[in-house]
C-alpha cells in the first residue's frame, strides 16, 4: 500500500500534546519539584527496584501502594486507585465518564488535557468560562449543571495555570447540586495546605486525584492516584490497562510512601518561596502577579512571548501561555529552588528595564 486510510474522524486537526521542554539552567516551565529525592532516600530506592523482579508482571492494581495510601488518608483499599501519573487516570476517567452522547463540563482556562481526553474519547465539551480574575461563575456552572445532562465535571483546584484554589464551600454545593461525577485534580494540592478529601465521606459522586509529581519528586517515575467511592473507582478499573503501573515504578512510590512526612520541609520551602517570589514580582513595574496556591505563579506582561524569549536568552526556561484562549501576554513560572528563583527573578528585572 502507498497509502493508509486516515485515523479516526476526531483526530482530525488535534495538536498532540507538547510540554515544551527545552534545555536551560533554571526548569521552570514544568512544575516539577526542583529537588531530587534526598540521597539517603534514593539509596532505599536503589535497593528496593534491585529486588524488583524484571521478569515478571507487575501486581496490576499496585495493591500495596494502594494501601500505603489508603492509610494515609483513613479510606480502605477499595477507595484508591494509582494510575500511570495522574494523566492516565484522567484519560481513565475521560474512557469511564465520557463517550459519544456524554456531555464534560470544562472550567477553561484550565489543564487542556481535560479537553483534549474529551474530544479523543468523543464526549461533548461544554465550557463555562472563568471570570475575568479566573475565579470559577459559581452560578454559571451550577445553572448548567441543573440542566441534567452533564456527566462529568473537573474542578482544578489549586487550577493550572491560573493558580488559585476551588472554595470547599462550592464543591459542596455542586456536589449536593448533581449526581454527575465530580472530579477534583488536587494535583498542585499539597502546596496549598487545602483538600477535599474529608468530603468523601459524605459524597459518592466526589473523585479526587493527586499525584507523586510535584510534591513527591517523583515526576520522573510516573506515579497519580485517585480517591474515591469503591463503585466509581471500579468503573476505572473495567477501562485501565493491566500493567500501566511499572514495577520499577510501584518500588520507588512504595518508598516514598513509606516516608512521605520526609518531604514536608519542601514544600514548606516552596510555598515560603512563592510568597517570597509574589511579592518580589509585584515591584517589576508592568507586571501583574495573579494570587497563587501552587507550585507556580501566572504573570501577565505586555508583549509576553518577547519576555519569555529573553528569558530564555539568559538560561530561565518559563512556559509561555500568551497564544492560549483568555491568556493572552500570560507567562507561568515554576517556583524552583532559592537560587533558580534569584536568577528568574534577576533576569525578569533586566528584561523590563531594557524594554522601558
Ligand atoms: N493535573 C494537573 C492540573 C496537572 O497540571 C498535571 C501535570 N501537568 C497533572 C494533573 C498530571 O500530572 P502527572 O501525570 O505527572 O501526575
Amino acid at each position: 500500500m502507498r497509502s493508509v486510510r486516515p485515523a479516526a474522524p476526531q483526530l482530525a486537526g488535534m495538536e498532540p500534546y507538547d510540554p515544551k521542554y527545552l534545555p536551560a539552567d533554571a526548569l521552570l516551565s514544568a512544575n516539577e519539584s526542583p529537588w531530587e529525592v534526598d540521597e539517603a532516600l534514593r539509596r532505599e530506592i536503589a535497593r528496593a527496584v534491585e529486588a524488583v523482579p524484571l521478569n515478571r508482571y507487575p501486581d496490576p492494581l499496585a495493591n500495596e501502594v494502594r494501601d500505603s495510601l489508603a492509610q494515609e488518608f483513613g479510606l480502605a483499599r477499595d477507595q484508591v486507585l494509582v494510575g500511570n501519573g495522574g494523566d492516565e487516570l484522567l484519560f481513565n476517567v475521560a474512557l469511564a465518564w465520557g463517550g459519544p452522547g456524554r456531555t464534560f463540563l470544562n472550567l477553561p482556562p484550565t489543564f487542556s488535557v481535560y479537553e483534549a481526553n474529551a474530544r479523543l474519547t468523543g464526549t461533548t465539551v461544554v465550557n463555562v468560562p472563568r471570570r475575568e480574575d479566573f475565579s470559577l461563575d459559581e452560578q454559571a456552572v451550577l445553572a448548567r449543571v441543573s440542566q441534567g445532562d452533564v456527566d462529568c465535571i473537573i474542578l482544578t483546584s489549586p487550577n493550572n495555570p491560573t493558580g488559585q484554589c476551588v472554595p470547599e464551600e462550592f464543591v459542596r454545593e455542586l456536589l449536593d447540586a448533581t449526581d454527575a461525577l465530580v472530579f477534583v485534580d488536587e494535583a498542585y494540592g499539597e502546596f496549598s495546605g487545602r483538600s477535599v478529601v474529608p468530603l468523601l465521606a459524605e459524597h459518592r459522586n466526589l473523585l479526587v486525584l493527586r499525584t507523586f509529581s510535584k510534591a513527591y519528586r517523583l515526576a520522573g517515575a510516573r506515579m497519580g492516584y485517585v480517591l474515591g467511592d469503591p463503585e466509581v473507582i471500579q468503573e476505572l478499573v473495567k477501562v485501565r490497562q493491566p500493567y500501566s503501573v511499572d514495577a520499577v515504578s510501584q518500588a520507588i512510590a512504595r518508598v516514598v510512601c513509606q516516608n512521605r512526612a520526609s518531604f514536608a520541609d519542601g514544600i514548606a520551602l516552596t510555598i515560603t518561596e512563592r510568597e517570597r517570589v509574589m511579592r518580589e514580582l509585584a515591584h517589576i513595574p508592568g507586571v501583574e502577579v495573579f494570587p497563587s496556591d501552587a507550585n507556580f505563579v501566572l504573570v501577565r506582561m505586555e508583549g509576553a512571548s518577547g519576555v519569555w524569549e529573553d528569558l530564555y536568552a539568559r538560561g530561565v526556561l518559563v512556559r509561555d501561555f500568551s497564544r492560549a484562549p483568555r491568556l493572552e501576554n500570560c507567562l507561568r513560572v515554576s517556583i524552583g529552588s532559592p537560587d533558580e528563583n534569584n536568577r528568574f527573578l534577576r533576569a525578569l528585572r533586566e528584561v523590563v528595564e531594557e524594554g522601558e
